[in-house]
């Protein structure tokens, strides 16, 4: 069966329109209408190449939001009309310590990503949400609350999670001083998200601009990352940090910011390595630097829960299909309030 979808035929070309195909349903299968799918950064980054890994065409999206159409004959944890999230994640092995353990990110033949990756019935590279439909495992599947706005829960699928599973990873609890560096679709929730569990946030931004809309999110300090004096203001006050830049930096002035025993925990992922790191503030005051990624299935059904007792979603823009270049060339320049949604049944096919 063909779909309309956005495609990427190449690194240096537009995203179009056009159609790919869908699977068949499996027995453990749901189809999904899509409803909403955010613009993640990594979907640039795929697109044009910049991680080297692209196949084409590729077609985008992992922070997809839907209406399940059908259910195979043993998806019996869906039914038709409910309302459902799919993430980053499509597939893993099932069987390694890490899938058997609910850490299926990290499973040791590698998940199936939701696009470009390689799907076990066809072969064929696997297809994003940037589309009208997917055809999913119901193990990859999550529901989601019935009380939240559904554009903005999009963004939660990865932007939320990422930062969720990091923040649950290290024990992360209220009173601690987070810094979050970064006011983009993952630095955004991170706020959010840290907030609401209580921890006093500070947020690090190359944008002075964004100062009213930090706090309004949540945090309790802004300081701007390029002006030495205050970062100066805040040296050796911080317990964590959770990074979402999306482009090489120096990590040494948020080293500078961490108190005894902080951590750092890189989550963006640049096209290019970031410095290495002064050593020695490490060693004198036990810091750490830590990856984290996305979370497991099991991780974001407990951020989509925890979001909808507490009425979180991410501030989103929602564009047409057709807007996507335009959404792609602000995302560049850090100009997204906060994420972009692609609201697929206003888009023109
Ligand atoms: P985004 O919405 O574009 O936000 C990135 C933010 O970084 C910008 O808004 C900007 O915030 C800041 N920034 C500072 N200098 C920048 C520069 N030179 N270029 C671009 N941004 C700059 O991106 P995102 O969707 O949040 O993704 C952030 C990164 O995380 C990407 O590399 C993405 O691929 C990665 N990612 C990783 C995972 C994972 O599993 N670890 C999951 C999803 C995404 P200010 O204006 O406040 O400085
Ligand atoms: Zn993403
Ligand atoms: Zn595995």
């Amino acid at each position: 069966m063909k779909i309309n979808a956005l495609v990427a035929h190449d690194a240096a070309q537009p995203l179009v329109s056009g159609q790919v195909s869908l699977r068949a349903l499996q027995k453990q299968d749901v189809k999904i209408e899509i409803l909403y799918c955010g613009v993640c950064h990594s979907d640039l980054h795929m697109a044009r190449n910049e991680w080297a890994v692209s196949e084409y065409p590729l077609v985008p999206g992992h922070e997809i939001v839907g209406r399940v159409v059908e259910a195979g004959d043993e998806a019996s944890h869906f039914k038709p009309g409910d309302i459902v999230g799919v993430g980053v994640m499509v597939d893993s092995c099932r069987e390694c310590h890490f899938c058997k353990h609910h850490e299926e990110q990290y499973c040791e033949a590698g998940f199936t990503a939701t696009y470009n990756g390689i799907d076990k019935y066809t072969g064929d590279r696997t297809r994003g949400g940037y589309a009208q439909s997917i055809i999913v495992d119901q193990h990859f599947v999550v529901s989601v609350p019935q009380n939240l706005p559904l554009a903005g829960v999009a963004p939660l699928l990865c932007a939320g999670v990422t930062v969720w599973s990091p923040l649950r990873h290290f024990n992360v609890k209220a009173g601690d001083r987070v810094g979050v560096v970064g006011l983009g679709g993952l630095g955004h929730m991170a706020v959010k998200l840290a907030s609401a569990m209580g921890a006093e946030v500070t947020l690090f931004t190359t944008s002075p601009g964004k100062g009213d809309d930090a706090r309004r999110l949540g945090a309790k300090q802004v300081v701007v990352s390029r002006d030495a004096a205050q970062m100066a203001s805040c040296q050796t006050s911080l317990d964590f940090i959770i990074d979402c830049v999306a482009a090489p930096h120096d990590l040494d002035p948020y080293l500078a910011t961490l108190k005894t025993n902080g951590r750092l925990v890189l989550v963006g992922i640049p096209d290019q390595p970031h410095n290495s790191p002064n050593i020695t503030p490490m060693v004198f005051r036990r810091l750490s630097i830590s990856g984290s990624s996305i979370g497991s299935i099991q991780e974001t059904q407990e951020m989509l829960n925890f979001c909808g007792k507490h009425n979180i979603t991410a501030e989103v823009e929602t564009i047409g299909g057709e807007d996507i270049e335009a959404a792609f060339a602000r995302m560049l320049k850090g100009d997204v309030k906060y994420r972009f949604v692609i609201d697929m049944q206003a888009t023109r096919w």
